[in-house]
């Protein structure tokens, strides 16, 4: 009898401490005392959700870019760099600005074809010297307070070359973004993942439904199962090139076509008229007579001016708004957005050093999640701002004093905005709930103490801004 109630008594102390909420301040008190180290510490330890906006090719670190394109030597792929400008081309000349940009990379077969002044301007990319290598790793980043919208539109994108059309680097850059994600603690991804123009060693085109039957394999591998990540992908066309309405045909039949493809994006710089939304509704609505099964989340609202273009995109069928930072200049559009359905994707690092704002003062951020509009964080171009989703929370507690719930909001709508089937969502949520609950239980009984003590990757933009990391010289990740 007494062993009973013994027993009795321990699994009820048992079951009490395992279902004991936890107090409601521990966070708050955190924030009061914890340094900047400990505060990011905690974020990059905390379980996440998903991340629902970024573009693959611009997520990955010039490191990861480097390694990669070196490894796809053994595949035949060898790439050269342009080190120097000997004016091999004219002012006046054709696409003359683009001949100007720096440290652009093409693969050998193409090299070959230039005309010898410019062949000279190219080094091998495994030639490189030490002064040359650092400069073609900063080329790939948005690190200097002089660059901004121009350089990233306009020189980031076309520097990558042919390195974004091979496809070797195309599954290594898709291990190691689920592998960093899951590292973050992420259980979700949905990058926009193109595999249209990709080639082969020789520059023979590989066609798209072939590329996507390659990655479609390589997913299958047991490095891409061991991240333990689930993933969806979108397909993302240029909105403003002359061509868009065929590609967004074309990309409404790859993804109905292709899984784990499962939506349709717009992108591209937005103050650029030839891209405006309404543009695409005749098309869309031809395309939704055919198709049943293409999400879209369509980037709107990242402008400087105010205009209808989410009420635009909203019409056009997006279930989510991919930046939506002019939503503030129209009223009428967020009170119809409060409390749902639709979820503004919102990266604040990404539109700072774009300058769609100048300073945190000015995002709507906190005004979107306080008056009840779903918001989740993402990392839009991580790779080019040299950070981590855990550094868009960084910022976002920073900056607009985020409260435990209010994190744990975020990380919910990430999930429960996701392009998957509602079981599937519901594995997604009880699992980070699972997690939450777990991380939560161990902060609020040990504090700050309860962090483990390597200590959390800390990148460039995070280095820069808020002043985070050691003296250079004990860095080793961004001081490549
Ligand atoms: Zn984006």
């Amino acid at each position: 009898m007494k062993r009973t109630f013994f027993f009795f008594s321990l699994s009820a102390l048992l079951l009490a401490l395992i279902s004991a909420p936890v107090s409601a301040d521990w966070f708050e008190e955190i924030k009061k005392t914890a340094t900047d180290e400990q505060l990011h510490q905690l974020l990059y330890e905390m379980p996440k959700g998903g991340d629902l906006h970024h573009h693959l090719t611009g997520s990955i670190f010039s490191e990861w870019w480097y390694e990669l394109a070196l490894a796809s030597k053994n595949k035949g792929y060898r790439y050269y760099t342009k080190v120097k400008i000997d004016n091999c081309r004219k002012h006046g000349d054709a696409f003359f600005d683009q001949y100007l940009i720096h440290y652009q990379n093409v693969v050998e077969g193409k090299w070959k074809k230039l005309p010898a002044c410019e062949r000279a301007e190219y080094l091998p990319l495994d030639a490189l010297d030490d002064s040359q290598l650092r400069a073609w790793h900063d080329a790939l980043r948005l690190d200097k307070p002089h660059e901004g919208r121009n350089e990233f539109f306009d020189r980031h994108w076309q520097r990558l070359g042919d390195l974004a059309r091979d496809p070797n680097i195309l599954v290594g850059i898709l291990l190691k973004n689920f592998e960093s994600f899951s590292e973050e603690g992420l259980i979700y991804a949905e990058p926009q993942v193109n595999v249209a123009g990709l080639m082969q060693a020789d520059t023979t085109p590989i066609h798209p439904s072939e590329a996507a039957a390659i990655v479609r394999e390589s997913l299958k591998g047991k490095k891409f199962v061991e991240t333990g990540m689930t993933w969806r992908f979108q397909m993302a066309i240029l909105r403003f090139v002359p061509q868009a309405e065929e590609h967004l045909r074309w990309a409404y039949q790859f993804v109905s076509e292709n899984e784990p493809w499962v939506a349709v994006n717009m992108v591209g710089r937005e103050d650029n008229d030839k891209g405006y939304p309404a543009r695409f509704l005749p098309t869309i609505r031809s395309l939704r007579h055919r198709y049943n099964d293409v999400r879209l989340s369509i980037h709107a609202g990242e402008v400087d001016e105010p205009n209808s273009h989410i009420r635009d995109t909203l019409l056009l069928g997006a279930d989510r708004i991919g930046h939506g930072v002019n939503l503030i200049t129209d009223p009428d559009m967020m009170r119809l957005m409060r409390h749902g359905p639709y979820m503004v994707e919102i990266n604040l690092i990404s539109n700072l050093l774009l300058e769609y704002v100048d300073d945190y003062s000015q995002h709507p951020f906190p005004e979107y999640l306080r008056t009840g509009i779903p918001v989740a964080l993402s990392t839009d171009d991580r790779g080019m701002w040299d950070s981590t989703l855990t550094d868009e929370f960084f910022v976002a507690v920073r900056e607009f004093n985020l409260s435990w719930a209010e994190i744990k909001q975020l990380s919910e709508n990430s999930l429960k905005y996701a392009f998957v089937p509602a079981e599937i969502r519901k594995e997604l949520l009880e699992r980070y709930r699972k997690n939450i609950q777990r991380f939560e239980r161990r902060l609020d009984r040990k504090g700050v103490q309860a962090l483990d003590r390597t200590p959390s990757p800390k990148r460039g933009f995070i280095c820069r801004q808020y002043e985070l990391c050691a003296p250079p010289d004990v860095q080793n990740d961004s001081s490549i």
